[in-house]
């Protein structure tokens, strides 16, 4: 199967209810960029890469673009059914970006899927489930309006809790983790994440005055030497998700002994090829973890609930999606959505997911 066609899109994705906020980032509205092949064979794969905004990560929409359209001209014609070898062909283009070369990689598995008549879950080796545990994200909030929204999650069926502090005193943070505590005790699993904005001194603070709080720590500071600074300090596991930055990083991290955990994301591994070794990697190490991206609109959705379904479920921490706090779905009928804290399992092939193409409007670039 070859590549005949490379379409680049960018779509505005509007956030619910105002302005999301976290430790280094506030972001009001995400420009996703979106990835259309087509091969010899008439099949269509769709990929999506959406960095929130331009300063949670080294990585930003134009960016995004601007590596795709480097990339995309030796891509025509080549074969795309073998993710692995297409992996080095563009690592052979372009250094690094690995977040526009996931985009690439999403769609050449959604095209399997539509040629094989399988799901990505299928071609990555096999769901375990078909109703995959999420996470909400509370933004960094008062401590009263946390806990009120931990509250509504527990009800709504969530396991799991992921609570955002930092950019602010950290008396505030650690009133808020406590309040959420009081709030919901046990009721759902509890993530403490700090988006690399607390000093080592905070974290140890916030981590000793919440010992009794069973959560997890993650990110809770800018670089993993820090991290590594204060890890036999520290009263709770770490997780680290943004200074995970490639499958090198996560496997030198598990071996140094710095994590108890990661947040993963899609997207800044490079994608579904990257995300299978890292998943394996961490089952052999007992490593528990997530599978999510950014933001994004429901290509990115689907990619991460098709990975998060073949996680062995004792390691898995769950699938975020950005579907509750943006407007609309790509795919109107078959969107991927949270339902009691779960996403079902599409079961269409691929992706499992059709983008209704007309919403999609800016094209940056076309190769044929
Ligand atoms: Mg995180």
């Amino acid at each position: 199967m070859k590549l005949r066609k490379l379409t680049v899109y960018r779509h505005l994705l509007p956030v619910k209810g105002g302005a999301y906020r976290m430790a280094n980032a506030c972001v009001e509205s995400l420009e996703s960029t979106l990835v259309r092949l087509e091969s010899d064979c008439g099949h269509v794969g769709w990929g999506e890469t959406c960095p929130v905004g331009p300063t949670y990560a080294p990585s930003h929409a134009r960016g995004a673009q601007a590596a795709l359209a480097t990339m995309a001209p030796a891509l025509i014609n080549k074969e795309v059914d073998k993710p692995n070898i297409l992996q080095r062909h563009m690592d052979g283009l372009l250094n690094g970006h690995n977040y526009a070369k996931a985009a690439i990689d999403i769609a050449i598995y959604d095209l399997l899927g539509q040629k094989m008549k399988c799901s990505v879950a299928h071609l990555l080796g096999g769901a375990v489930t078909e109703r995959i545990p999420s996470y909400y994200a509370s933004p960094v909030g008062s401590p009263d309006e946390t806990a009120r929204i931990a509250e509504e999650k527990a009800r709504e069926g969530y396991p799991r809790m992921q609570v955002k502090i930092s950019g602010r005193p950290v008396e505030i943070d650690i009133e808020c983790v406590i309040k959420v505590w009081e709030r919901i005790g046990g009721r759902m699993r509890l993530a403490i994440d700090g988006n690399r904005g607390l000093t080592t001194r905070d974290a140890l603070l916030l981590s000793r005055s919440c010992s009794h709080i069973p959560f997890v720590f993650e990110q809770p500071c800018d670089s993993l030497d820090e991290i590594a600074s204060i890890r036999s300090r520290l009263h709770h596991p770490v997780y680290i998700d943004e200074s995970a930055t490639s499958l090198a990083t996560a496997v030198r991290a598990v071996g140094r002994g710095l994590v108890d955990g990661f947040g993963m994301k899609v997207t800044r591994i490079g994608g579904l090829t990257q995300l299978a070794k890292f998943r394996d990697m961490c089952e052999a190490c007992h490593i528990p973890h997530t599978v999510d991206d950014a933001w994004g609109g429901d290509i990115i959705a689907a990619a991460c609930a098709q990975a998060g379904a073949t996680v062995t479920p004792r390691l898995f921490e769950g699938t975020w999606l950005a579907e509750p706090y943006i407007e609309g779905h790509y795919d109107v009928h078959g969107g991927i959505k949270i339902l009691g804290g779960h996403i079902a399992l599409p079961t269409r092939p691929g992706l499992g997911i059709v983008p209704d193409e007309t919403l999609f409007h800016d094209e940056v670039a076309h190769f044929s």
